[in-house]
């Protein structure tokens, strides 16, 4: 098997039936990014920059935080970069940044809802990302987005600092696209109507799963509803991939379910254009995409999004969509 995944390395992931799905990986660190060639990656679907923000006494600089972002883009040749800002809060904290303590830290004072409100720190790494952007293929991405006016006020952040750096003559893409991720199912319901707002969607379904099961990722009490073939998760992925095709858009996903050999082929079904996940994942996932057809198991959709329960799909899966 390993051989002949080797194999695969600078194919395109182009299914049965010559449907072309992108595979990404999903990164911490630009040194990660070796990896992810060497396992054929197509794009980097994830990059989640809070680690360079980690592991160190003050937050990091804009010029720290090009030279992280352009290191990226120059080593992926022009191939697309989803760079995520900052995802701190929640599981994750920074000795320098006190924050308040809080009874429910996953539905708290996180990722852009604190950006919002330290623009200090959101609009240095907006400028380095934007100054990175003439590296390569620049895709920004928001965390944690709630609402149409949380992304409205980021994106309108953005273009703020853009327009002071181009005023000032510093070169910024002109392909830029600014999406968001989809993990809070208030956004996943409302996703027609971010699709107007929004270049692409990148689907987090490990926190779209915790906070639609109303079940913590980290509490093994309540790890059997962490179920990311549960119907009602299928349904919320169903109708974000819908709503971004709908405005000419993609739709990935970087969250652990991209990578899952049972998920693929719901996922293939349902049109989901970009799967990201760790690198290792690459090639074995490509070496499945390339047996399914994406049209065959496009008509199982209807049914398999009218079971009851996650093990009725999974069940399915097995014995109808592998
Ligand atoms: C997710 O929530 O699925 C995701 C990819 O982000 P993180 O795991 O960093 O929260
Ligand atoms: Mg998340």
């Amino acid at each position: 098997q390993q051989e002949e995944w080797k194999k695969l390395v600078h194919e395109t992931t182009k299914t049965k039936d010559d449907a072309h799905v992108i595979l990404g990986a999903n990164i911490g660190n630009p040194g990660d990014v070796t990896g992810v060639v060497n396992n054929g990656g197509e794009a980097v679907g994830l990059y989640r920059t809070e680690f360079l923000y980690m592991g160190r006494d003050k937050l990091p600089t804009e010029d720290e935080q090009f030279d992280a972002y352009k290191e990226v883009l120059v080593k992926m040749e022009n191939k697309p970069v989803v760079i995520r800002t900052l995802d701190i809060g929640g599981d994750k904290k920074l000795s320098y940044l006190p924050l308040p303590e809080e009874m429910n830290p996953f539905l708290g004072f996180r990722a852009i809802r604190l950006c919002l409100e330290r623009q200090d720190i959101f609009r240095t790494q907006l400028r380095a990302l934007l100054r990175a952007s003439a590296y390569g293929k620049l895709r920004i991405m928001f965390p944690m987005i709630a609402t149409i006016d949380e992304f409205r006020q980021a994106k309108a952040i953005l273009l703020e600092e853009q327009e002071k750096l181009v005023a000032a003559g510093t070169k910024v893409s002109d392909d830029l696209q600014v999406g968001m991720m989809m993990e809070i199912p208030a956004a996943a319901v409302l996703a027609d109507r971010f699709a107007k707002e929004a270049d692409f969607f990148s689907i987090g379904t490990n926190d779209l799963i915790q906070y639609t099961m109303a079940a913590d990722r980290m509490n093994q009490h309540v790890s059997y509803l962490y179920q990311p073939c549960n119907p009602s998760i299928l349904r919320l992925v169903s109708n974000i991939i819908d709503a971004a095709h709908k405005e000419g858009h993609w739709a990935g996903m970087c969250g652990e379910m991209a990578g899952d050999a049972t998920a693929i082929p719901l996922l293939l079904a349902l049109g989901l254009d970009e799967f990201s996940m760790s690198a290792t994942s690459i090639l074995p996932a490509r070496s499945q995409l390339l047996k399914l057809s994406k049209e065959d198991l496009a008509k199982h959709k209807e049914a398999f999004l009218n079971l009851d329960t996650a093990e009725e799909v999974l069940d399915y899966v097995k014995t109808k969509m592998i």
